[in-house]
């Protein structure tokens, strides 16, 4: 994965939870805070270029929700 893919993921994420009035869950820097696995390529190879919100990581299954 290319840094312009890590970029445009969290574009796409920033811009979901501007339109939706969602919080930010994910950490930015793409590291799950619980496994500190990077969870950007992962989320990509299922489908989500960050145009759907990332509530938990896809690794560890830790809810970044609560
Ligand atoms: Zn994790």
């Amino acid at each position: 994965m290319s840094e312009e893919e890590r970029k445009k993921f969290i574009d796409n994420q920033e811009k979901y939870c501007k339109e939706h009035n969602a919080p930010f869950f994910m950490a930015k820097s793409g590291m799950c805070w619980r496994c500190e696995r990077d969870i950007i390529p992962r989320e990509i190879e299922r489908g989500n270029d960050g145009s759907h919100l990332v509530t938990g990581c896809p690794f560890c299954f830790r809810s970044y929700c609560d």
